[in-house]
């Protein structure tokens, strides 16, 4: 353990998080201990967890600090911002705004105009952003103006409004405070305060707004370094909220041609120091409409959580920064633009499903569909271990707040929908590089109550991981998913002296090379392929990462749920969004032309083949079953026809569900 002595900072910083159920006995047993050390003790509420926060130019042994009664966990740093600070807790933090989640692996794009003019106006604008699939509703009532001959805002009056306007589209709001005084009274009508870029050292303000406990967005100051914007969200994590956003929106530099300079190197440098959310604010950073896209899209490949954005139904009327707010048509085809970005950095743009703002999920949860499978939702099954890659699939759809069912074999993902132990679950059916699963296409036709009910697309970004000492030259077998190994084959090829060992899934090859190391005996021999969240799940080190044999490796899961009385759980597909996608597998006899002829019958239906795969059925050789996806008509009744007209032609038909298209 070493103190940061070169920072100029000579204490060291132990963060003691008690245990939900310790008595105030342990409490101050540790507290005896940590001062007969030579720390100073302060007590932090931090969320719902107590801290002891022990400060002092010493050392303890974090070991028998861990072993003490009460203790859950023990971590230490030397940086001054001791609660924002990453090592004091390696987990991303996800700050939720009114049910609205915000970091992890999507990206939440709040929008708005810059300033709130009128009621029609802040209902218009959030008609429009939310159309584009904005989830948070933004808007200065006091604006902090250059000048004090400027518009200052509607003050009191358009918070009242903007209210209106996010409960009218089911969006929560984020507003800008600007002083102390209206904390209390902002209070019961926001859902996030925000503290402008003017005000982020104002600390009494900070101070009062983390005491509310409520979610604060913390712009960067124009000029303010990485370290002062943490110590100023240290401010609030101090006072008492745990849901702090950063917010990085240009900094003042010599150059002049756009009106600040974006910063772009602050997030990857943030989610190093911090393990809070950033966004990026395009808009104030570059000032002028056009370069707002371009630079967001940046902002997004550079690994941000999501975006302010502001945008106007008439732009040349604003009231305040028209040049730099976006028409709504360049919104929404930004939001289009960062769909399609979002999954090259392995994150997924969160949409709020068009459902009126009355049926809004009630538990907390914000996945893609969280919020349409709310009033059903219980537990999601999924097959693997902390750490899977289909228990991230699992995150992206559902939340991380969901309760899962960790099983071990992909029948049993079937077993637990038909048994009622769990409503939904995630199962990987095709990848990119390697093709489809045919293992879980089988296990639909065996259990034809299971259906699909949706689905969702992930890139897959393999690594190899090791314990702390392993390197290329220790390692003897390597274990994971045949899945694992084969979209890995070119790398393996270089390696041919490494002995491949299958196992169930990837996080539990990972587990079992862990346990290794919490015996005490890291076995430097083992490598596992799977991915860089289970290493950090099981605090083993990613020797190689992005070693799959292409980038573009995405898989393909659905999400299954039980066919009740010939209908899905969730007929309708997500928040009564009409299906867009179905699958279909069939058999044919073996007759000439017969494939022919049933996929002219697709065709004379007006249905779109969106894939085509054959593949041999098992014990009958020469016969073949065809895994097919189809584009849903408008018309249900095209979709039926062909449907009964196929299966006088077909040997078997199987219908695997409709859904929306990922
Ligand atoms: C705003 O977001 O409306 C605003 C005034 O931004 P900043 O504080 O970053 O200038
Ligand atoms: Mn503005």
């Amino acid at each position: 353990m070493t103190l940061a002595s070169a920072q100029g900072y000579d204490n060291l910083i132990m963060i003691i998080v008690l245990s939900r159920d310790a008595s105030s006995h342990n409490k101050e047993i540790v507290k005896s201990y940590l001062k007969d050390n030579g720390f100073s003790v302060r007590e932090q509420i931090f969320g719902d967890d107590l801290l002891l926060c022990a400060s002092g130019k010493t050392t303890a042994d974090v070991r028998e600090l861990t072993l003490l009664p009460g203790v859950e966990r023990v971590a230490s740093t030397s940086k001054p911002y001791q609660l924002a600070s990453r090592e004091t807790q390696a987990a991303d933090t996800i700050a939720s705004v009114g049910g609205v989640q915000i970091g992890g692996a999507r990206i939440s794009v709040i929008a708005g105009p810059c300033a709130v003019e009128s009621k029609t106006q802040i209902m218009e604008s959030a008609a429009c952003v939310r159309e584009s699939g904005a989830v948070i509703l933004r808007g200065g009532a006091y604006k902090p103006r250059t000048s004090p001959y400027a518009f200052q805002g509607l003050g009191m009056e358009g918070l009242e409004y903007m209210k209106a306007a996010g409960e009218a589209y089911g969006m929560p709001i984020v507003t800008e405070v600007v002083s102390p005084e209206f904390v209390e009274a902002m209070k019961d009508l926001v859902d996030a305060y925000q503290i402008g870029a003017r005000n982020m050292q104002n600390f009494e303000l900070l101070k009062k707004v983390g005491a509310t406990g409520k979610p604060v967005l913390l712009k960067r100051g124009p000029s303010a370094t990485i370290e002062e914007w943490l110590l100023a969200a240290e401010y609030l994590l101090a006072a008492g909220t745990k849901d702090v956003i950063l917010c990085e929106r240009g900094i003042r530099t010599f150059e002049t041609y756009t009106r600040n300079t974006l910063d772009i190197s602050a997030i990857p440098v943030m989610k190093g120091l911090s393990h809070l959310p950033i966004i990026v604010d395009p808009s104030h950073a570059v000032g002028i409409r056009n370069l707002v896209p371009k630079t967001a899209l940046a902002a997004i490949a550079a690994g941000c959580d999501g975006l302010t954005v502001e945008v106007h139904p008439n732009p040349e009327k604003a009231f305040s920064d028209g040049p730099q707010s976006l028409y709504p048509e360049q919104f929404e085809r930004l939001m289009r633009d960062i769909e399609v970005l979002a999954p090259v950095v392995c994150k997924e743009l969160l949409r709020t499903p068009k459902k009126p703002a009355a049926a809004q999920n009630n538990k907390g949860l914000d996945g893609k569909w969280a919020q349409a499978f709310s009033l059903v939702m219980e537990k999601v099954v999924f097959c693997g271990e902390n750490g899977a890659y289909s228990e991230q699939a699992l995150n992206r759809a559902f939340g991380e707040n969901c309760s899962r069912l960790p099983v071990k074999s992909f029948p049993a993902i079937f077993d637990a929908i038909l048994g009622g132990e769990a409503t939904f679950g995630v199962i990987p059916v095709e990848n990119s590089l390697t093709g489809s699963i045919h293992e879980n296409y089988d296990l639909f036709i065996r259990y034809p109550d299971v259906v699909i009910v949706g689905e969702i697309k992930m890139r897959i970004v393999h690594c190899l991981i090791t314990t702390e000492d392993a390197t290329f030259e220790t390692i003897k077998t390597v274990r994971s998913h045949p899945q694992g190994f084969a979209q890995c084959k070119e790398f393996l090829d270089e390696h041919p002296g490494w002995r491949p060992e299958t196992w169930n899934n990837t996080a539990a090859a990972v587990h079992s090379i862990a346990e290794t190391a919490r015996s005490g005996k890291p076995d430097v021999t083992l490598a596992a392929i799977a991915s860089e969240t289970a290493a950090k799940v099981h605090g083993l080190k990613a020797l190689k990462t992005g070693i799959e044999t292409n980038p573009l490796n995405y898989t393909r899961f659905v999400i299954a749920a039980r066919n009740e009385g010939g209908k899905a759980l969730v007929p309708d597909g997500l928040a009564g969004q009409k299906p867009t996608k179905a699958s279909l597998v069939f058999s044919v006899k073996d007759k000439p032309g017969i494939l022919y002829t049933c996929l002219q019958i697709l065709n004379n239906h007006g249905l779109n083949l969106a894939k085509l795969e054959s593949r041999p059925i098992v014990g009958q050789p020469w016969n073949y079953m065809f895994y097919v996806d189809i584009t849903m008509p408008d018309e249900k009744q095209n979709m039926d026809a062909a449907l009964s007209d196929l299966s006088k032609q077909a040997e078997s038909l199987h219908f695997l569900g409709a859904y929306r298209a990922a």
